[in-house]
């Protein structure tokens, strides 16, 4: 228990304390000044209140409530008593060669989840995860192999962001270049299918007062929940990133079996009309490259008919083999001769090269897994680029 709350003074930690604070990480400000209306604050003092710790809890990355100089001594003693700003447990925290770090976060009831950090020079996106698990089947994905255990709260969701901030050391939110600069709804889990929390989460990410992270830095990546994307449009405006992999309804029935529901062709009218879509914000189409499967120069001019019409560029992703999978990735010259075809349509297409690709194999594999998953994938990587 200790490991989970470092800063609080041990007159706070006695197990009954913690079992009733309530966690800070994941309201808005209304929702802080009404928490702090409940314990007792007047309601005229508890919204300036709220918009102080929306500023220390998410533009300075306090987790101590002690840090909070602009609140009074006073109440900085009495706020510890019924709430807490505590991150989730880090369990293990593994960074790469080549700069990416990976961790892996447990959350109050056990449950855990990965998020993934790929440093560029002078910016980097943060993989995060949604779900624990999934509910949906992909054939070729290992998360849809789990049972879904549960959705994660906004708090928890926003957590993955300030754990990854408190290890780079990134606070308060930096105005200019930043080693979170972006980040990607790709890990664990269909974003879209805990919509309100994902929204919720991201609204208080975008939020200019706080970790304040354009839209057109997020990417939210959905296998294809047809109701939802237009609201996710309207509502977030951020990038839209498809999980396409097929081009007929029949091979997408089993690689992604959410195509039976909502085909190729409401997939594709939805992305038609994806609100904060243009030619300058084009949606990415991910393609997981299955020998034998969908990686013909049929299915490149096939995906070229489809996605006429759509501003849109194609991730082409070497699959990423796991214990008991039924799939290959496609050789090197099958990945190059589908990429031309759709490079030469004038859509952008490039391969994943290794580190794009751990951000893959890292979201939605359990750890004691995905590490050997990726030594495996790195060298069929190393060798499909020749
Ligand atoms: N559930 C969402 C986001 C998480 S998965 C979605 O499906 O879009 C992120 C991306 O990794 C998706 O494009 C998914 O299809 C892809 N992916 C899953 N398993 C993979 C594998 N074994 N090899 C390569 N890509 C995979
Ligand atoms: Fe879920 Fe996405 Fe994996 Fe499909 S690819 S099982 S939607 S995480």
């Amino acid at each position: 228990m200790d490991a989970l709350i470092p800063d609080v003074p041990a007159v706070n930690r006695s197990p009954d304390l913690l079992a009733i604070r309530k966690n800070l990480i994941g309201l808005t400000r209304e929702e802080i000044a009404a928490e702090l209306v409940l314990a007792g604050e007047k309601e005229k003092t508890a919204k300036m209140r709220s918009k102080q710790l929306f500023h220390w809890l998410y533009y300075q990355g306090a987790s101590d409530f002690d840090q909070m100089t602009t609140i009074s001594k006073e109440m900085r003693k009495r706020l510890p008593e019924t709430f807490t700003a505590d991150r989730p447990e880090i369990t293990s925290l593994q960074e790469s060669t080549d700069g990416t770090r990976k961790w892996l976060v447990k959350y109050h009831d056990g449950q855990e989840v990965e998020s993934v950090h790929i440093p560029e020079e002078d910016r980097g996106a943060l993989c995060v995860s949604s779900q624990v698990g999934c509910t949906l089947t992909c054939s070729f994905c290992h998360t849809g192999t789990m049972k879904l255990v549960r959705n994660l709260t906004a708090g928890e969701i926003i957590a993955q962001m300030m754990v990854a901030r408190d290890t780079l050391g990134e606070w308060p939110s930096p105005k200019g270049e930043r080693m979170i600069s972006n980040i990607v709804m790709m890990g664990m889990g269909e974003p879209l299918l805990n919509y309100d929390n994902v929204a919720k989460a991201l609204k208080i990410i975008m939020d200019g007062e706080g970790i304040s992270l354009s839209k057109r830095r997020i990417t939210l990546s959905t296998s294809g929940v047809v109701p939802k994307i237009h609201q996710c449009g309207e509502e977030l405006g951020v990038n839209l990133a498809i999980s396409l992999h097929a081009v007929t309804d029949d091979v997408r029935d089993i690689l992604v079996p959410i195509n039976k529901r909502y085909p190729i062709k409401e997939l594709l009218q939805a992305c038609k009309d994806y609100p904060s879509s243009n030619n300058a914000r084009r949606i990415t189409f991910e393609y997981v490259m299955l020998a034998g499967i969908n990686d013909s120069p049929a299915d490149a001019k096939e995906l070229v008919r489809l996605l006429k019409d759509i501003p849109a560029k194609v991730n082409l992703i070497p699959f990423n083999p796991w214990p008991g999978a039924n799939y290959q990735c496609s050789s090197n010259n099958a990945i190059h001769r589908f990429a031309k075809i759709v490079n030469d349509a004038g859509y952008s297409s490039p391969v994943r090269v290794p580190r794009g690709r751990d951000i893959m194999a890292a979201c939605g594999q359990l750890k004691s897994e995905s590490k050997k998953i990726r030594a495996s994938e790195r060298n069929s990587l190393q060798s499909a680029q020749g």
